[in-house]
C-alpha cells in the first residue's frame, strides 16, 4: 500500500500554470512545462521517458520529483454493443469504476469522483458500500487518460468527446477537486474538452449547485427520481436537506451553456415512481423550466429491492411528458450484461479479493507502465 504522505505528487493533477511555476522553481524554462503538459494530456503518455523532445537529464529529474502513474486496470468487460466497463485499482488499493459508452459519432466516458458514496440512495449499490474517500485530481484525470489510451489501442477513429461526472460518488461533494479537474480538462492547451460536453451530475446539493454556477458553469444533470418531496426523501436521504422547491429554483437560475437545458435524470422503478399520476406530477413541477428529461429504466440487481418497469409502462410515462411539451428521452440501459449499474462491478471485484474472474482485453499494454 502506498504511503500517501511520502508519495511523490502526481503530475497529472496540476494545472499548466502550476506546472510552469514549478519548472521555474526547478530552474527550468517555463516552455518545458508546456511541452510536458502536451505529453501528459494530448499524447496521454505513461512515462517521462516517452517525452522525446526533453533532454534525458530533465526526464530523469522529473522522474525523481513527480509520479506520472495511472491506476491499475484490474478488469475490463465489454457488452455486445461496445459499452466497456473498467475496474481501476488506485495506489492505496481502493477500487473505482469508469464506463466508456459508444455513441453515433463519439464516445462518452462516465467518470467517478469518489471511492464509494455517502449519499445513501436506496436504488444504488455504491451507496451500500458507503463512503471511503474523495478522489484526488490526478485520479479523476487519469480515468480520461486511460480511456484515451484504450481507444487508441483499439484503433478507434471516433473521439472521446463527452465526459459525464456520473460514475461512483457525488461530484459536488468532492467540490474543489472536481473544479480543478474540470479546469484541466477544458484547457485548450491540453485535453481541450468543450465545456458544454462536460456534464456534472448531482443528487441536488443546492448550495454547491450555486457554487458551480459561479465557479465553473457547465452542463448540469440532476438526479431527481421522484416528483414530490415525500418519495424523493425516501429514495434519496440527502433530499431531506434540499426540498424540491429550492432545488427547482437552483435549476432555474443555473446559467445555460449555449442555451443548453439541464438534464433531469429519472430512474423509473416499477411500482415506486413509474405511474401515470406521477408522470403528471412531474410535468407539473417541471413546467416552464429549461430542462430535458432522461428516463432510465432501473437496472436490477439481486441486492436491491427494486424492479424494472415493463417497456409499455416506460413508454406511457414518456408519452405523458411529451404531451406536456417536455423533451424526454428513454436511456437504453446500456451495459446490463456487464454490470454497468453504478457500483456493480466494483462490488463484484471487492468480493473476489484476488480478481479471479478478470477478463482482460487482448492487450493491456496501453495501461501498463513502459519498462
Ligand atoms: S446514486 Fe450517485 S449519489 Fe446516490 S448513492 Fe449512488 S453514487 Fe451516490
Amino acid at each position: 500500500m502506498t504511503n500517501k504522505v511520502d508519495a511523490k505528487a502526481n503530475i497529472r493533477g496540476l494545472l499548466l500554470e502550476e506546472l510552469r511555476e514549478l519548472f521555474v522553481e526547478l530552474g527550468e524554462p517555463a516552455y518545458r512545462a508546456d511541452q510536458v503538459y502536451h505529453w501528459i494530456t494530448c499524447k496521454a503518455v505513461l512515462s517521462f521517458d516517452e517525452m522525446t523532445n526533453l533532454p534525458k537529464t530533465l526526464r530523469s529529474k522529473l522522474d525523481s520529483i513527480f509520479s506520472i502513474s495511472l491506476p491499475e486496470v484490474v478488469e475490463i468487460i465489454s457488452d455486445s454493443e461496445g459499452t466497456t466497463k473498467f475496474a481501476l485499482k488506485l495506489d492505496d488499493g481502493e477500487v473505482i469504476e469508469m464506463v466508456l459508452i459508444p455513441e453515433r459519432d463519439h464516445f462518452t466516458l462516465c467518470v467517478s469522483t469518489q471511492v464509494g458514496c455517502a449519499m445513501g440512495c436506496k436504488f444504488c449499490l455504491t451507496a451500500r458500500t458507503g463512503f471511503r474517500r474523495n478522489l484526488e485530481v490526478n485520479e479523476i484525470i487519469s480515468q480520461v487518460v486511460l480511456a484515451k489510451r484504450f481507444l487508441l489501442s483499439k484503433g478507434e477513429i471516433l473521439p472521446l468527446r463527452n465526459l459525464v461526472f456520473m460514475g461512483m460518488g457525488e461530484p459536488l461533494a468532492n467540490y474543489s477537486n472536481l473544479i480543478k479537474a474540470l479546469k484541466i480538462l477544458e484547457d485548450k492547451r491540453g485535453f481541450n474538452f468543450s465545456r458544454k460536453r462536460l456534464t456534472v451530475s448531482t443528487v441536488g446539493l443546492v448550495d454547491k449547485i450555486y457554487n458551480l454556477a459561479q465557479d465553473f458553469p457547465t452542463a448540469l444533470a440532476i438526479s431527481l427520481h421522484a416528483p414530490n418531496d415525500r418519495l424523493r426523501q425516501q429514495l434519496i436521504p440527502v433530499a431531506k436537506k434540499y426540498p424540491l422547491e429550492i432545488l427547482l429554483e437552483a435549476i432555474k437560475r443555473f446559467p445555460r451553456i449555449k442555451n443548453g437545458r439541464t438534464t433531469i435524470e429519472y430512474i423509473l422503478i416499477k411500482n415506486v415512481n413509474d405511474s401515470k399520476i406521477q408522470a403528471e406530477e412531474l410535468c407539473k413541477i417541471l413546467r416552464g423550466l429549461p430542462v430535458k428529461v432522461n428516463l432510465i429504466p432501473f437496472n436490477p440487481h439481486p441486492e436491491l429491492p427494486f424492479e424494472r418497469p415493463d417497456a409499455e409502462k416506460v413508454r406511457e410515462f414518456q408519452r405523458v411528458l411529451l404531451e406536456h411539451g417536455i423533451l424526454t428521452t428513454v436511456r437504453k440501459s446500456k451495459g446490463i450484461e456487464i454490470s454497468a449499474g453504478c457500483g456493480q462491478l466494483r462490488r463484484r471485484i471487492l468480493e473476489s479479493s484476488s480478481f479471479p474472474n478478470a477478463t482482460y482485453c487482448e492487450t493491456t499494454a496501453w495501461a501498463s507502465p513502459l519498462s
